[in-house]
């Protein structure tokens, strides 16, 4: 983490975290500019192209004058078709007013929290999990209280562990599944203990589904937002990043009770306006439009998961779960000489891999590295080779 130390910085600002997955990306590309060939499994980002019904809905929107200002909580076509798009995948009643689009999904996490939470509240979350939540939980002066996730559970949130960790104090449970970093997937039998956990507690569910689409057939997508009573406190989170290969493109959206929708539009006012008109106008699209190039993506993230897997538990030292969904493994590193952070560095600097160590996630993950096979099967075929010799030099 890059410590914020400057003496004019607010107070707060030395509470904020970051994402290391973009300082090893620009170490990477350092070494790349040395002439290096470095294996990229550090982002979290579909390699893919984003599809071409959806850079021609937005080169139509452009031509057609969708180059001004909108409304903050997103333009009413769009919150339509989510609205519609969010009642049928998940089976529950969304209109659109409880939708507010976000350049990104992030925002949802970063105006959710500040909206809801503050000193003195308690905030549940998944440790290891993605940096921006513990982040952000500080960054408002929240508490943060993890929720370790192991792999002997295949990192899903043991509801047990969830009941011990309330106590009157507690605000919010930030949830997500399919997960970033372990790839582990709540089954629909854990997200109904949850669900009937939390009914009658005043705690408010903030769920990422960001990786909703991208799952392998083996457990199915349950949402907790469909659990009796839990709709009308739960954040539901999702965006077109993932899904539609459209990281850079930045659009998600968050689905909530009108009068937090309405108060997430207001942050959004205060700090980006709005989200891009013209890139909403292809979210119809990406949304209402073909989807077999979700199904192909995902049909070989589900080769790309097979191969690294596989290849990963050849490794002496090394074990790897299959992850149910998203597109992150999370070994564990046995047996080694050096810390798994340690490693990560050694195998970017000596080895040509760009990986994470899975401290980078919360203190649960020390010994794992995370991996994201959203690289072609010949970059991760390079990549386990690399492994190989490097880590035999390690036992
Ligand atoms: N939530 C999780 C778990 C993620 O991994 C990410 C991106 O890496 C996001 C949210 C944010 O996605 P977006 O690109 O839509 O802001």
């Amino acid at each position: 983490m890059t410590l914020l130390t400057h003496p004019h910085l607010a107070t707060a600002m030395g509470r904020l975290g970051t994402e290391t997955a973009f300082s090893v990306l620009a170490r990477a590309k350092a070494l790349e500019r040395q002439g290096r060939d470095i294996v990229h499994l550090e982002i979290g980002e579909p390699d893919f192209a984003t599809p071409a019904n959806i850079v021609a809905a937005a080169k139509r929107a452009l031509d057609d004058g969708y180059t001004h200002y909108g409304p903050s909580a997103g333009l009413p076509e769009l919150r339509e078709a989510i609205a519609q798009h969010i009642s049928a995948a998940r089976g529950i009643a969304v209109t659109p007013d409880m939708v507010v689009v976000t350049p990104g999904a992030k925002p949802i996490l970063f105006f959710g929290i500040m909206a809801l939470c503050g000193p003195g509240d308690e905030v549940l979350y998944p440790d290891p999990g993605f940096p921006i939540y513990e982040s952000v939980i500080r960054f408002v002066g929240a508490t943060p209280v993890p929720l370790p996730l192991r792999p002997e559970r295949q990192f899903r949130l043991d509801v047990n562990q969830l009941r011990d960790k309330l106590t009157p104090r507690s605000k919010l449970l930030v949830m997500n599944s399919p997960q970033n970093p372990t790839g582990g997937v709540l089954t629909p039998a854990d997200i109904r203990a949850i669900g009937e956990l939390l009914a009658d507690r005043d705690v408010y569910v903030l769920s990422d589904e960001v990786y909703c689409r991208i799952m392998y057939g083996e457990v199915a997508h349950a949402s907790v937002a469909a659990e009796p009573g839990l709709q009308e406190k739960t954040i539901l989170l999702d965006g077109f990043s993932k899904t539609y290969a459209m990281t850079g493109w930045r659009m998600g959206y968050g689905v909530a009770h009108p009068e937090i929708a309405a108060a997430i539009a207001q942050l959004q006012t205060n700090c980006t306006s709005c989200t891009a008109s013209f890139i909403q106008m292809a979210g119809i699209e990406a949304l209402n439009g073909p989807q077999h190039a979700v199904t192909e993506m995902v049909a070989e993230f589900k080769a790309r998961r097979d191969l690294i897997v596989d290849g990963l538990n050849a490794i002496p030292g090394v074990s790897c779960l299959r992850p149910a969904g998203a597109f992150y493994v999370f070994p564990q590193l046995r047996g080694f000489r050096k810390s798994a952070k340690e490693i990560a560095q050694l195998l970017l600097d000596e080895a040509g891999v760009a990986a994470l160590s899975g401290s980078a996630f919360g203190s649960v993950g020390e010994d794992s590295l995370r991996l994201s096979f959203a690289n072609s099967r010949a970059n991760i075929q390079k990549a386990l080779d690399r492994m190989r010799t490097a880590l035999a030099k390690l036992r």
